[in-house]
């Protein structure tokens, strides 16, 4: 049995996922007349309360597109130091944009208001770059899937609204964060001024992002679309999974927080295992003894048909998602445990 944990994009599409694809009512989607694609930005933009949504083919160009809105060229966004935007983008930020980041040392990928108001450039002061947008994730990547209290987010906002700093959410996997804080769309809807979601992520499609903002934001956000070459035709197909995955795919995603709680008890049982980040999602992130290599380990996993992949620095993380099934579970577990150096 292959038990694959690299990451919660590594999921196929499903029997009833195909099934939608296959019945889906598609057009052009860059004459916006692919009615699935219509049908699932509304059903986005209500999901968050927000005006309007449009539909993108990853959370990277979401996210990009975002930036170049509430952006200039020579602006400098704020995140923290572990932002997806930041490090994972192939540096889009600067390349799209023309901005520059002030990273601010935050835990587990998340700051406070505090820590954001020190970063904040005096706007008069020309001889720094103008601060402009304020990026936050939710959950955490490179964080651990860690989660944010809404209370941190509103004060940001507050320091947003009167510094006139955009606020944009990368909500790659903000599914995870409300399921666990137990948090409403509509709480993020009413505080950011966009938010990129995938679908791609824990919902399990093959592909799709979707961007939520005001109306005019989002008219604006067709325009970048077609620049980045992001204008897709009949996508209807995929938009389609995205429907089925909202409609079917969310409320599971408390599973997949369980088994990762069950793996880090695992690991934490290990005696070679350095440190867990504590787990709050899906994702786990540890580390391992300096005495025994992470490469070893990844290398024992793999013969016994485990796939999960090294985050530097002796680090290592695993995903859980929606096709790990409980036999699987079951199965690493009993290969954790027997796991010997
Ligand atoms: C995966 C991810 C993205 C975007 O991913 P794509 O692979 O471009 O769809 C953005 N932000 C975070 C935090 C992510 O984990």
């Amino acid at each position: 049995m292959e038990i694959n944990l690299i990451s919660d994009t590594v999921t196929k599409p499903s029997k009833e996922m195909l099934n939608a694809m296959l019945e889906a009512k598609v057009g052009d989607d860059v004459f916006k007349e692919d009615p699935t694609v219509n049908e699932l930005e509304d059903k986005v933009a209500k999901i968050f309360g927000m005006d309007s949504a449009l539909f993108f083919p990853s959370g990277t160009m979401t996210n990009q597109t975002a930036i170049k809105l509430h952006t200039s060229p020579g602006d400098q966004l704020i995140c923290d130091k572990y932002a997806h935007v930041y490090n994972y983008e192939g540096g889009g930020v600067s390349f799209n944009s023309g901005v520059s980041c002030k990273l601010i040392n935050g835990e587990r990928g998340m700051f406070n208001n505090n820590q954001l108001i020190q970063a904040i450039n005096p706007p008069d002061f020309y001889h720094s770059p103008k601060s402009s947008l304020v990026c936050i994730e939710n959950t955490t990547n490179k964080g651990g899937g860690a989660c944010w209290d809404l209370k941190d987010l509103e004060l940001i906002r507050k320091t947003c609204s009167e510094n006139n700093l955009a606020y944009h959410l990368d909500g790659a996997r903000i599914w995870n964060a409300m399921i666990k804080k137990n948090q409403s769309p509509k709480d993020y809807g009413l505080l950011f001024d966009s938010i990129s979601v995938c679908l791609s992520k824990g919902l399990g499609c093959p592909s799709g992002s979707v961007l939520v903002g005001s109306k005019d934001l989002i008219n604006r956000a067709l325009r970048v679309r077609k620049v980045l070459g992001g204008g897709m035709r009949q996508v209807g197909y995929l938009a389609a999974c995205g429907i089925y995955a909202l409609d079917n795919n969310f409320s599971r995603l408390s599973d997949d927080h369980q088994r990762a709680l069950e793996i880090e008890k695992s690991l934490k049982n290990l005696s070679y295992i350095k440190k867990v980040e504590p787990v709050e999602t899906n994702i786990v992130i540890f580390e391992i003894d300096s005495n025994v290599s992470s490469h070893l380990f990844l290398e024992k996993l793999k013969d016994k048909g485990v796939k999960i992949i090294s985050m530097g620095d002796n680090k290592l993380r695993i995903v859980t998602h929606l096709d790990y099934t409980v036999d699987m579970h079951d199965s690493f577990l009993n290969i954790l445990n027997k796991l010997s150096f």
